[in-house]
């Protein structure tokens, strides 16, 4: 048995080196191999017809709505039900999972306004006449950004209609293996009965509760993206995905953003590479307070909040005031509220995850629990996008030993930073191989523009057992980032510079 969380975007459990770019690749193969078992599953058992619904799906994220779709296709009749309880701030959004409204998406696109906040800088050097200061208006960009998310949940509906799943927007509970009961938010109940359960509810973020006014005063990525007016001096309590990505580009917009660590940044990722992101962060102006930890946040007659927190070395307490705090501290499943024990479905008693069967099924035959724990490509979508697939340097050299392993690696300069003057101290690639025999490839990294882009290709010769001559024996396409890494020839072992040269 292992455990999994139900289906979600951001989950530690579907990443394993990767939340692959992301998570919604990870979760449509997830959906995929799940359409096969429960398939198989149900028509070996042959259909009794007693129910109203051959599945019920509850979770209108990513996974739910794929494997919704996927088990209408294939005749099943089926419905979905979908409720977002709002933060605790009152933020509340439509069909689709924290992908497509509070997640990916929305954060995708600010990254990229913070992006073109750069690009009008290297403009002036290519030519264009751009005012000397160009500001940015966040009303703006959070006014396209929402419009654009509501469009995508009015596409949900009308693909879920096409298909003819029936779509409750009613808050699931299971009553037994075969009984879901949907509440709205009047607490009108409806009962729906069906053969199978999919469990896809996925997670919300964590709040540190032990810090007053946390809650209170805080605000998490529930809130971020559904903002109408800017978040302001902004400090971000945690330093992985979440809170990297979102001090990444609030900087880039202009922001005063503190980041506050308590351990390392992106944990669990390949460290040299974390070091290379957070070194480009704080280049551009994101400030790291690292070792600290929040103690209070309390709200000043101005309106301030101020923010109390300890170094973790000296004890010492220090404090700021900022606008807003963000935490990003982790996410947990959504699984308590389900009522899964009157199913008999078995949670982790410390997690709150489900435990699943290798095929997806928990502990109840006909109830199942979607989720990925594949090696997935991932993304970061900081200021210099950080992306990778396999394992971090420092996994290998445990599982294959010193010796069993060959690191190349190269600095190099992105063709479209040269004309712009922009610093490219921390694009960086490494390819982590085997040492003998055909040194098939365990891992690869690269910092740069595009970074996802760039992966993506590249996890499907992984995928298919890529070895290092193989990625010496591809031919480059010329000029791009992605090419440098057909040319990787320096090993970390030799001690040769690995700064890249020439064209
Ligand atoms: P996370 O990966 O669980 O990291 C939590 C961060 O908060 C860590 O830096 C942790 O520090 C810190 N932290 C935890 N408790 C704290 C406390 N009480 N005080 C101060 N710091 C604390 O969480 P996340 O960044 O929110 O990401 C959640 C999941 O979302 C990820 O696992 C990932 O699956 C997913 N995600 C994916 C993408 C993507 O695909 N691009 C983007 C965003 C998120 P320590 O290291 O010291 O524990």
């Amino acid at each position: 048995m292992r455990i999994l969380k139900p289906a979600e975007c951001w989950t530690p459990k579907l990443r394993v080196r990767s939340f692959g770019n992301n998570n919604m690749a990870a979760l449509c193969k997830g959906a995929r191999r799940f359409k096969r078992i429960i398939f198989c599953h149900s028509l070996v058992r042959g259909f009794s017809g007693k129910y109203e619904y051959d599945i019920v799906v509850i979770g209108g994220g990513s996974g739910g709505l794929a494997c919704a779709k996927e088990a209408a296709q294939y005749g099943k009749k089926v419905a979905v039900l979908d409720y977002v309880d709002p933060s605790p701030k009152g933020t509340k959004w439509g069909l689709g999972g924290t992908c497509v409204n509070v997640g990916c998406i929305p954060k995708k696109l600010m990254h990229q306004s913070a992006l073109l906040g750069g690009a009008l800088k290297d403009a002036a050097k290519y030519g264009w006449n751009v005012p000397h200061q160009p500001s940015h208006c966040w009303a703006t960009m959070s006014l396209a950004v929402q419009n654009y998310v509501k469009s995508l949940n009015w596409g949900h509906r009308v693909q879920l209609q096409d298909r003819k799943v029936k779509y409750f927007n009613l808050k699931g509970q299971l009553t037994d293996g075969h009984t879901v009961i949907g509440t709205n938010k009047s607490g009108k109940e409806t009962v729906l009965t069906t053969q199978d359960i999919v469990i896809a509810t996925g997670s919300r973020p964590k709040y540190p509760v032990h810090v007053p006014g946390a809650v209170e005063h805080g605000i998490s990525s529930d809130d971020i993206f559904w903002m109408k007016e800017s978040p302001g001096k902004t400090l971000v309590v945690g330093a992985s995905y979440v809170g990297l990505e979102c001090a990444g580009f609030l900087t880039g917009i202009g922001l005063d953003v503190t980041v506050l660590v308590r351990s390392l940044a992106l944990r669990g990722f390949d460290q040299q590479m974390a070091g290379l992101v957070t070194e480009h962060m704080d280049s551009h102006g994101t400030k790291f307070l690292w070792r600290r930890v929040p103690r209070k946040v309390e709200k000043l007659p101005s309106g301030s909040l101020q923010v109390t927190w300890v170094e973790t070395s000296s004890d010492r307490e220090e404090q700021d005031t900022f606008d807003t705090v963000l935490w990003a501290v982790g996410r947990a499943p959504v699984t308590r509220a389900l009522n899964l024990d009157a199913a008999g479905v078995k949670l982790d008693e410390d997690t709150g995850k489900i435990i699943v069967s290798a095929n997806e099924e928990t502990s109840v035959p006909h109830v199942f629990a979607m989720g990925d724990v594949a090696k997935v490509p991932t993304t970061v979508f900081t200021p210099l996008e950080y992306s990778c697939v396999g394992l971090s340097e420092a996994e290998a050299r445990r599982l294959y030993r010193e010796g069993g392993i060959e690191v190349y690696h190269a600095f190099y300069k992105p063709l479209e930073f040269a004309v712009a003057q922009r610093d490219s101290s921390q694009c960086y690639i490494k390819a982590v191989c085997l040492r003998d025999g055909d040194q098939r490839i365990l891992g690869l990294h690269f910092t740069g523009p595009n970074a996802g882009e760039v992966m993506q290709g590249f996890a499907l010769g992984v995928r298919c057992g890529a070895t290092y001559s193989h990625l010496m024996n591809t031919v480059g396409i010329h000029p791009t980032c992605a090419e440098e890494l057909t040319k990787l020839h320096i090993s970390k072992r030799s001690g040769l510079d690995a700064t890249v040269t020439g064209c």
